[in-house]
């Protein structure tokens, strides 16, 4: 048998003009925020998203916090998001002063389920954060007839949505402002990065504000209100216009590569593979997530565990923001349960769903999978 390595859970895909970019940058000194590629990207990306404007930032994480201060959301205002989901929702509104109010999942989709959304508005909500999750699009319809209905903004987070569409639209257009992240582990990468989308023109100069520590045009050091340095530098730029040429390959790279799991693990008792597609979006697998039956007598962290030793790289699902210790002390979600989150939380774990992955190690996968839960 061969020696077989390590298989991570992530490898990016740097093939294409990635290298002669960034030495393009070098060799003309344009290093930091200024620069003509943060332009390229901001456009090239807007338009593949449909949208007016792109905003480009230092990462997903401060694209959520710079679009919640633009839109005005602060003390005494409640923001409507999915349990499932990264700290940096809820960790946005909590640092504007803001509450996080919190619905439980779809157990297929693991997206937000829509239907429990309406009975969580009160006078004082804002704002829906709407995070699609894994790979499959928020059922976005009945979600934006609710936040017409109430007069609420939409935060759209579509950081695992890179070339995902929702009814051949594509997710990031869908938001009074929407967000992405570059990450390594995203559909296409600037190392770290984000990017804030939208149509409107005051709330685009806003945000553009925000990064840039709101200097103002006519006196630089002096400031009507406080912004962050979020600049996202040309260097980063350089690797995104790069990646963004290959997108659509990504993609399908992607679902080859969850079509291929999916036939392969079809047959492994004991776990919930993906949904391949809804009715109206085909999963593009930002992650390749599981779910272990409640008949299996482990949970994810000792699957996790075995899959290791077994030389395979493997992360958790999120962990649900109503059990946050962080957001427990102070005092958020009182008593507040969510099954189905609390549920895949424990398990739930995604398998190396990376752009690099090879056939090779997709078979090696599978095979550690089938000694675990056969
Ligand atoms: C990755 C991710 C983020 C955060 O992006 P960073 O660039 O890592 O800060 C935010 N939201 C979702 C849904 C993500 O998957």
């Amino acid at each position: 048998m061969s020696h077989k390595t390590f298989v991570p859970v992530n490898e990016p895909l740097l093939k294409g003009n990635e290298e002669k970019y960034l030495i393009e940058c070098i060799r003309t000194g344009w290093i930091s925020s200024e620069g003509p590629f943060i332009k390229k990207f901001e456009e090239q990306f807007a338009a593949r998203v449909r949208r007016k404007y792109g905003v480009a930032v230092s990462n997903g994480s401060v694209a959520l916090d710079a679009s919640v201060a633009a839109l005005g959301i602060g003390a005494g205002d409640e923001v409507i998001m999915p349990t499932f989901t990264i700290i940096s929702c809820a960790a946005a509104v909590v640092r504007a002063g803001a509450v996080p109010v919190v619905v439980d999942c779809d157990p297929v989709t693991w997206n937000m389920d829509v239907t429990q959304i309406e009975a969580r508005i009160t006078s004082r909500t804002k704002a829906i954060m709407v995070v699609h999750i894994f790979g499959l699009p928020v059922d976005m319809n009945p979600l934006l007839m609710l936040a017409h209905k109430y007069g609420l903004k939409v935060i759209e987070d579509a950081a695992e949505m890179h070339g995902q569409t929702y009814e051949m639209r594509p997710c990031g257009s869908f938001g009074d402002i929407s967000t992405f992240s570059f990450y390594p582990n995203k559909h296409i990468t600037t190392g770290e990065g984000g990017m804030i989308m939208t149509d409107d023109p005051a709330l685009a100069d806003r945000c553009r504000s925000l990064r840039n520590l709101c200097f103002k045009s006519e006196q630089r050091f002096v400031h009507d209100e406080l912004g962050w340095n979020y600049r996202m530098t040309n260097m980063q730029a350089a690797l995104g216009v790069a990646q963004l040429e290959r997108l659509d390959e990504f993609v399908q790279i992607k679902r080859r590569m969850g079509a291929r799991y999916s036939k392969l693990l079809a047959s492994t008792p004991g776990i919930q593979l993906p949904l391949a597609q809804t009715g109206f979006a085909d999963n593009i697998y930002w992650v390749y997530g599981l779910v272990i039956d409640n008949s299996v007598p482990f949970d994810a962290k000792e699957a996790m565990k075995r899959l290791e030793k077994l030389g395979i790289g493997t992360r958790p699902f999120f962990w649900p923001m109503h059990e946050q210790p962080v957001f427990k002390k102070m005092g958020l979600f009182a008593n507040q349960t969510c099954p189905v989150s609390e549920r895949i939380a424990r398990r739930g774990f995604y398998i190396p769903s990376g752009m690099a992955l090879t056939d090779g190690q997709i078979e090696q996968v599978v095979d550690a999978m089938r000694k675990v839960f056969q």
